[in-house]
């Protein structure tokens, strides 16, 4: 089947390694959207000729309109355009790249016209994952999921009944400062933090994975896509980024996915699945892979691990709350405002200010969202 697909967070590294695959496997793109990268915006315009084009910012929406003058290609700006190019009826596939929460309004509005989420926003699932994947079932949208992580169980978990799993293993690499103390992690640097030795990622999620957040977030991304309980999930840490993940059966069986750190493979699974074709991810050669290696991942070094395993375990708002003051702290590390450490200390700030409400509509996810942002904020002024 050949897909349409709408890329929302197209200048990303996600959004470019998905316009890397649509073009190796010949996909229609239906929809590109960035937040202020026009130049970027344009060349794929030009290059894909999609309908419509969004830049998020008022002013650089007005500045590709210009240049996009002699395309046909419609431009538009702000949420409305987002959720125009999540319901575009000419595509079947919406590949949801964008960072942060900022992803939960296109995604829902992706979901009510029943199109198929390639889900690569996981900010969505951590904040709303029980109203998200309600809404997916209610309406017959596929959630198939872009982490490699999440991807790998998915892989695993295919001809396989839901009621036969036992586990799920989700591998991490533990980032740049796997086996650092508290006190050399209170010295480290943004260059260093934005340095991950196995994937080239954006800044927040090279901060997350740094922070080993990135592993918490993951944990209840797979809570909320495969309906398990905490206790059924176990992180390991695995330097070499070989295995993706692991699902454990009930007969003892563990099934891995391996490949090479090359988020093509993921990307092109969830466009063309059920099915395999063969696309741009670098091959694996096992004879030059390292020795393999899994070891206990330290939460209490990696303090934002914890919070996240403890939410997880709270659930209703607490895990939006998580995410709301994680977003708002890696951003003001980012502008060198905070240290490293600053950041777990300001999202355990935030939940112990915010009260966490239980069985959240989405009204209340939101409020728990600025208010952790807030709270955040409150401790920098
Ligand atoms: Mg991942």
């Amino acid at each position: 089947m050949k897909r349409t697909i709408s890329v929302l967070g197209s200048s990303g590294s996600i959004g470019r390694q998905t316009l890397k695959v649509a073009s190796a496997c010949g996909y229609q793109v239906a929809a590109v959207t960035v937040n202020r990268s026009v130049e970027q915006a344009e060349a794929q315009a030009r290059q894909f000729k999609p309908k419509l084009a969004v830049a998020v910012d008022e002013k650089a929406a007005a500045d590709l309109r210009v240049r996009l003058a002699d395309t046909g290609v419609k431009v538009m700006s702000g949420l409305e355009g987002l959720l125009e190019a999540a319901s575009l009826p000419e595509a079947d596939t919406v590949v949801t790249a964008i960072v942060g929460v900022a992803g939960l309004r296109p995604t829902l509005a992706a979901i009510d016209c029943g199109k198929r989420i390639a889900l690569a926003n996981k900010e969505t699932l951590v904040c709303a994952g029980e109203l998200v994947m309600a809404r997916a079932e209610e309406r017959g949208a596929e959630i198939v999921p872009v982490d490699s992580e999440h991807s790998a169980i998915f892989q695993c978990l295919q001809g396989c009944s839901r009621r036969a799993v036992r586990r799920l293993i989700i591998t991490a690499s533990g980032g740049p400062f796997y086996g650092k103390s508290r006190k050399e992690l209170s010295l480290v640097t943004k260059e260093q933090a934005l340095r991950h030795p196995n994937w080239a990622m954006g800044a927040k999620i090279t901060v997350d994975s740094a922070t080993l957040m990135n592993k918490g977030l993951e944990f209840i991304e797979a809570m909320r896509l495969y309906a398990m309980p905490p206790e059924r999930i176990q992180i390991v840490v695995h330097r070499e980024s070989i295995v993706h993940s692991l699902v454990e059966f009930e007969d003892g069986a563990v099934l891995a996915q391996l490949g090479s750190a090359d988020m093509c493979l993921p990307i092109q699974y969830a466009l063309t699945w059920p099915e395999r074709t063969p696309g741009p991810a670098k091959p694996l050669d096992l004879l030059s892979c390292p020795p393999l290696t899994f070891q206990k991942p330290d939460s209490d070094t990696f303090r934002c691990l914890g919070l996240a395993l403890e939410c997880a375990k709270r659930g209703g708002t607490s895990t939006a709350i998580l995410n709301g003051a994680n977003e708002a702290a890696v951003a003001l590390f980012l502008e060198d405002k905070i240290s490293f450490l600053d950041i777990s200390r300001l999202v355990e700030t935030a939940l112990n200010r915010v009260p966490v409400l239980d069985d959240p509509e989405l009204d209340d996810i939101f409020e728990a969202d600025r208010a952790a942002r807030e709270a955040v904020y409150q401790c920098v002024r």
